[in-house]
Order: C-alpha cells, then structure tokens, then sequence
C-alpha cells in the first residue's frame, strides 16, 4: 500500500501565532510567505540576517535572539523549522507533535507534518502543486508549464471575471443560457496567442460602449480606431461572424464574450444582449461590441443604440467595412461602374414592410443581397417573378475576405441549381457584374 496521500488544503492564518525558529535566508523565506498571507509571526534564534532584523525594528515581527525554548511553542498555530542544526529540529518537532502544533522542518521531510506546495499566485489565484516529496524538482517544471498558459494578468483577469460572473448572475437569463456564458467566459484566465500587448495609447473609456465594425474578416481590413479599442476595452461583446485572428487583436487585458445568435446551443435574445451591455458598462467597464462589416449595416445597431439610449449608457459608432464592399473587392468589379450602375442598393430579400421581397428592378442598381447563402433560390425566383432578366449577371461572394473565399459567377436564371453556401454569403446582381474578374 502506498503512503497515504497528503489532504490538500489552503489554510487561514491571517492573525494566527506561528513560530520560525532559525533567522537565515531561508528562515527569511518562509517569515515574508507568513507574513504575506497574514499571520503574526514570531522568531526564536541566537543571530538573525540583516533582513530579519530590519523586520524586526519594524515591527513587522517580533525576534527574540536566543535558543529556542520550549515556552515559545505556547498558544502557536504553526512552527517552521529552519536551522542548520538537525538535533534541536528533532527535538522541537517531537514536542511539536504532543501539543498538536503543525511543523514544517526545512528539507527534513520526515519532521514535517505538512509540505509548502509549489506555488503560483497570481492575485485571488492561487495553484499549489505537490509530488508528496517524491519530485520536488517535477512540481517546479510543472508550476513554469501552467504559468505559461495563464493569462499573465490572470490575478486582475480573475478580478473582472468575478465582477462579470455576478453580474450574468443577476440578470434574469434563463440558467442555462447563465451556465453557457460563465463557461464561455471561463476560459479567460488561460493567455491567449499570440500575445497583443496591451495598447500604451488608451483609447476605450469606463462606462462607454463602443459599436465597432470588425470588417469582412480579414483583420488587417479592421480600422487603426478599431484596433485601438480592441487593445484597451475591458470587455469585448461579439458577434459569431467574427474570426479568431481578429479576436487576438484584442488586449490582454480583454475579457472576450461570444454573443452569437446562438451561443453554445443556448439561444441569446437580441434584449438579453442589451440587458448584458448595459449591466457590463453600468459596472464601470469599457465595452467594445464587435460586429462583422459594418455594424450600421444590417447590424441590429439601431435598435442597440435605442437600449442603450434608454438607459443612459453614452456610447460611440466606429464603421467598419461592409461584406458587399469586401465581396465586391473579392470579384474585382465595380459596384457602381458608370457604364452599368448610378444606384447601389444593399438589400437581404427579407420581406419589407410593405410586402416586397426584393427591389423593383432598375438596369442602373447594382443590388447587394446580404444573408443570400441559403436563400439563393428564393431570391432568384423573386427577382425573376418581379420583372428582372433572367440573363441578368450574378456574383456570389462566399466567406469575402476570409479563409476559403470563394467567388461564383450565374446568370441569374442558373442561380437555382446552386448549392446553398454555408459561408456568409454576399449576392450582387447587376449588368455591371459581367466584369467580374476574380483573381
Ligand atoms: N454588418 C454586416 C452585415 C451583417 S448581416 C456588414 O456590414 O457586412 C450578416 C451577413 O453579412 C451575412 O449573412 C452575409 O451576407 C454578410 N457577410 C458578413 N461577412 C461576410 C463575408 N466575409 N463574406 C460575405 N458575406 C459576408
């Protein structure tokens, strides 16, 4: 059987008595981790190191220059051995255990009744790591290898989090949407690559929330403005169509928060997305809410703007560039080349108020059918049904500056037997569109 395993636990001992008897270097080690956390600390030996004397004049400690004596166990929570001399740590260590005082006797492993734990601290985060004295040396490797992957804010990160977690918590959301969030957010303590910087220039403001257009995707199309809200908000709310490499432009200080349409397989409604923003920035945080193209462009801003309007919340727009310009650049044409277009209009096809589906056809507009990757049957048939030629030159623009681009040319008759595209999808239609000449 092996040796029963050690009970690992993270002790009080802030106002606790406890007793380091030596006053070398490492006696000076374990008297500032005591003193770290707290705990009345008190010094037994015959000649102390500078430090421990400077301690001492201080009155950080209270030193006494002599042997040890056994009195000086009376009323200790904890007693730290730490001399060279292995006689006398025996002796204390076995009175030690009559009168139930936990010891811990420096490299005397058989002396101890509890171990320090390598540690790391990072603020409220503490992880300790032990090997039971087996490889003191493999918990040292270990400890390097996690702080590699905490953020190395992650004291102030965790800080945040608890703000953020209490105030998901109190908004009324139903749990799991709550329980999918938290977890989401989670995973913020961990660094995030590649490191950003954070910015020196601060830009986001406390209590500001920031509309930020994102771009088609690729994130050297994002604006020097949006980068530099990126590299100072606090938190960072975005949508689902945004990439990963655009999201590592955010600042380490950053606490990224997915609010996709769906979020995990929990739904989130467009007014729990305004409860959250308005709760975050009501919380002294700055928000940057972080859309795909433009967030002024089928972007729900308008009625974002209104909540936050509503509840006082200032906020400032910065554009980004819409996917109808990133596809059109996608297909190299023109959206308003003047031998073909005078109008360009950005439609999805949805149905309007006032029951079209798509726009009266004109020879001179450039249409830009936003959401069109699933839909490209439909709107063909719409615009065919409302007066369009059915010769009518199609681009479809799928995933416009981002991995797996892809440009497909259709006369708008043939647009039917298209597959829907997964990708977000731009469609252009327009006579102009016959000069499309993708790379
Ligand atoms: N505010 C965004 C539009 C959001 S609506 C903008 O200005 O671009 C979402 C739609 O945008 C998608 O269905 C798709 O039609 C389009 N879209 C977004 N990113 C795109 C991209 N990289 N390529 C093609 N279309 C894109």
């Amino acid at each position: 059987m092996n040796q029963p395993s050690l009970f690992p636990m993270f002790a009080k001992i802030a106002s606790k008595h406890c007793l380091v008897v030596g006053a070398g270097t490492v006696a000076l080690q374990k008297i500032q981790a005591l003193l770290q956390c707290g705990a009345i600390v008190h010094v037994t030996a015959p000649q102390a190191n500078a430090s421990v004397r400077q301690l001492a004049d201080s009155g950080e400690i209270s030193l006494a220059l002599r042997t040890y004596e056994d009195g000086d166990l009376r009323d200790k929570f904890l007693v730290i051995l730490a001399t060279n001399d292995s006689d006398l740590h025996r002796r204390i260590c076995h009175r030690c255990n009559e009168r139930n005082i936990l010891v811990n006797t420096v490299d005397e492993p058989a002396l101890c009744d509890f171990y320090f734990g390598s540690t790391i601290q990072r603020g409220a985060l503490q992880i300790a790591i032990s090997t039971s004295g087996q490889s003191p040396s493999s918990a040292k490797v270990i400890r390097q290898s996690i702080e590699k992957l905490l953020a190395e804010e992650a004291g102030d990160v965790l800080d945040k989090l608890g703000v953020l977690r209490r105030s998901i918590l109190s908004l009324n959301f139903p749990k799991d949407l709550q329980h999918e969030m938290l977890h989401q957010l989670a995973g913020n303590i961990l660094a995030r690559e590649p490191k950003q910087k954070a910015r020196v220039k601060k830009e986001a403001e406390p209590g500001m929330v920031y509309l930020v257009g994102a771009g088609p995707g690729d994130p050297s199309l994002l604006t020097e403005r949006a980068l530099l809200l990126l590299g100072s908000a606090d938190v960072v709310l975005y949508d689902g169509l945004i990439p990963d490499e655009t999201l590592h432009r955010a600042g380490k200080q950053a606490i990224l928060i997915p609010v996709p349409k769906r979020c995990g397989d929990k739904a989130i409604t467009q007014e729990q997305i305004h409860a959250l923003m308005i709760a975050l920035a009501r919380q002294n945080f700055s928000i940057v809410r972080l859309k795909s193209g433009d967030p002024l462009v089928f972007g729900r801003a308008g009625e974002e703007m209104d909540a936050l309007r509503q509840a006082d919340i200032p906020f400032v727009l910065v554009p980004g560039i819409t996917s109808a310009a990133a596809a059109a650049t996608a297909a190299r044409v023109s959206l308003s080349d003047r031998r073909y277009a005078s109008q360009i209009v950005f439609a999805t096809g949805h149905r309007a108020n006032d029951g079209s589906t798509v726009p009266t056809y004109d020879k001179q507009a450039t249409i830009a059918f936003y959401m069109a990757g699933k839909r490209l049957q439909e709107i063909a048939r719409s615009c065919i049904e409302s007066g369009y030629p059915s010769d009518m030159p199609c681009t479809i623009v799928e995933n416009a500056a981002r991995e797996q681009q892809r440009v497909v040319y259709s006369p708008l008759a043939q647009l039917e037997q298209l597959a829907p595209l997964n990708g977000p999808s731009i469609l252009l239609i327009g006579w102009g569109m016959a000069q499309h000449s993708p790379e």
